[in-house]
């Protein structure tokens, strides 16, 4: 049995799909036989044509047209008689296989890379893979497309990023393993938000599993064993069982209030990441959304999204949730949230760095295409601004600045909006908890980020195993920062929420119902269990529980505690 990072819970059993990088060197051998070479690239184009339509199939079976469209440009690249001509010429004059194509494909890739047009230029990364799709075929390796994947499919990768989980086939993954990441990074929060079990962080597991083994994943308890026995294989499926039964009787949650055991209100909204996802959050009884991470919207694209493809997206969510508040948060690029064509520098402590709202009042004119786009949506539904990594007042001011540019702008096109749209804040740096007495008496709201705010306050990165042990919501510093940040919060009468993972973590809640949290905003399937868990305590109770643990002294105890207590 092999351990990792508790991710995502449930038991996947299925096939593994290990996906590495493929070893693409070779070494250029002289060439006998030119027609039989020809032959084999022949074939490797074939193939590779096949296997790119079979992707562009299954990405418009499942509604992922622009996707597709992208790897039309593939299968161009692959057909394209000016490489052909290259490539066999370049074979009939003693290269293998290999080396013409790698040369011919280089050539085209130089060439696209320095043309001025950004739209030539971008096809670079197109012609990128098709040579190593080419490459990959020609030496044996194989090239795993998480777009397309066998049913029941284990997917094992060193690291799963957010932009490979963009398309990602999840009916047919019946589990994730990889070798790096945390319980909130963003690669557990996106396993979460699909239902998908993970366990990550799972020491050089690339090279353990192979390709066609048998494995068990169980999410919950950070568990892979492979090679199962028959015995191994009937536990778990009884417990698979189990655990949908569990989720079964979480149905008598659905479509009632949110409310303590003495009757107090709370919003439980859901965390989303793209607009397809407010079906996921309205499905689980959602009563609204309080994160939309929009960096999605641009990490999905292959260009910044213009304001009608904003509005477009940003409207789609505001009328599926009809009159239900959804807090959309404008771009938190950086990080680990690359966005290849934005170009941003590379940094040693990227997370330090410049993201987020530092990006976006850096490039006012590109932020108020995104404010524009919130506004205009604002006007078919209860749309809040939200405002990520605020560190000082200054940041938020200037962004309510211009948010009433974008307004004036609109008025010059006689566009609708809602005149009293909100802005709020994240409270996700511990200077933004320091400063919450002054940003509250700014901000219409806050949303309290646990997942930075925890990293920040502990500098503790969010991702890194070997300091997990340091990163959890049970600290005494980050307790002392949540309760002011809701105090502050509730003295200025805004409505305080809770964004991060923290929101969903059970021990927790109670603490968060003493402290005074208005909002819950947690992953879609996490909704109906912090519903029950909610309507488990009173406020007295609550406050019981707290007076204790705030004396507490180490993270430990304080856990202890709470596990004590917990229903
Ligand atoms: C957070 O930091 O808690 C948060 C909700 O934002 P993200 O996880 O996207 O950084
Ligand atoms: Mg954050």
């Amino acid at each position: 049995m092999y351990e990792g990072v508790n991710a995502s819970d449930g038991i996947g059993i299925g096939v593994a799909r290990v996906a590495v990088e493929p070893d693409l060197s070779f070494t250029p051998k002289p060439v006998e036989d030119a027609d039989a070479e020809k032959a084999r690239y022949e074939e490797a184009r074939l193939h590779f044509i096949d296997m790119t339509n079979k992707q562009i199939a299954s990405m418009q079976e499942r509604g992922l047209v622009a996707e597709a469209g992208i790897m039309g440009a593939h299968i161009e690249f692959a057909e394209d008689d000016g490489i052909i001509e290259q490539v066999t010429s370049d074979i009939d004059a003693g290269k293998c296989a290999e080396q013409a194509v790698k040369e011919a494909y280089d050539t085209y890739f130089d060439m696209f890379s320095a043309m001025e047009d950004e739209l030539f230029r971008e096809r670079a990364a197109d012609i990128a893979d098709v040579r190593t799709g080419l490459l990959a075929f020609l030496l044996g390796q194989e090239l795993i497309d998480l777009s397309t994947l066998p049913e029941n499919s284990v997917v094992v990768v060193n690291e799963l990023t957010p932009s490979m989980t963009a398309d990602i086939d999840k009916d047919n993954v019946a589990a994730i393993v990889t070798e790096t990441g945390g319980r909130t990074s963003h690669a557990a929060i996106i396993c979460r938000a699909l239902e998908i079990p993970a366990v990550l962080s799972v020491e050089n597991i690339t090279g353990i599993i192979k390709s066609g083994d048998m494995c068990i994943v169980d999410g919950g308890k950070g568990q892979v064993i492979v090679a199962p026995t028959d015995d191994e294989l009937d536990r778990y499926h009884a417990a698979a069982k189990k655990l949908a039964e569990e989720k079964e009787a979480l149905e008598a949650f659905r479509g009632i209030p949110t409310r303590t055991a003495d009757g107090i209100e709370k919003l439980l909204v859901a965390n989303i990441g793209n607009p397809s996802d407010a079906n996921g959050a309205a499905e689980h009884d959602a009563e609204g959304v309080g994160l939309f991470r929009s960096e999605f919207l641009f990490m999905d694209a292959t260009e910044l999204p213009s304001e009608e493809e904003q509005f477009v997206a940003y409207q789609k969510v505001a009328l599926r949730m009809k009159d239900q508040p959804v807090i959309i948060r404008t771009l938190d690029v950086g990080g680990d949230k690359e966005i290849p064509y934005m170009d941003l520098p590379k940094e040693e402590n990227p997370f330090l760095g410049y993201r987020a709202v530092r990006y976006c009042l850096n490039n006012p004119e590109e932020y108020k295409v995104q404010l524009r786009a919130l506004l205009r949506a604002s006007a078919f539904g209860d749309i809040k601004i939200m405002v990520p990594l605020v560190t000082t007042l200054d940041e938020i001011r200037r962004v309510k600045e211009l948010v009433e540019e974008c307004k004036a702008e609109l008025d010059a096109r006689d566009v609708k909006y809602n005149p009293d749209i909100e802005v709020g804040t994240m409270v996700e740096t511990p200077a933004a908890s320091l400063i919450a007495d002054d940003l509250a008496a700014e901000c219409d709201f806050f949303s309290i980020g646990t997942n930075d705010l925890i990293g920040y306050t502990m500098c503790a990165d969010r991702g890194q195993d070997k300091v997990s042990y340091l990163y959890n919501p049970y600290q005494p510093a980050v307790l002392r920062s949540l309760k002011r940040v809701i105090e502050e919060g509730n003295k200025a009468g805004i409505m305080v929420g809770m964004c991060g993972e923290a929101a969903a973590d059970p021990l927790l809640i109670p603490v968060l119902i003493s402290f005074g949290l208005d909002e819950f905003s947690v992953s879609a399937p996490s909704i109906l269990r912090v519903r029950r868990i909610i309507s488990l305590w009173t406020k007295e109770e609550a406050d019981a529980l707290v007076e204790k643990i705030m004396k507490l002294k180490t993270s430990n105890e304080v856990r202890a505690a709470l596990q004590a207590a917990a229903r």
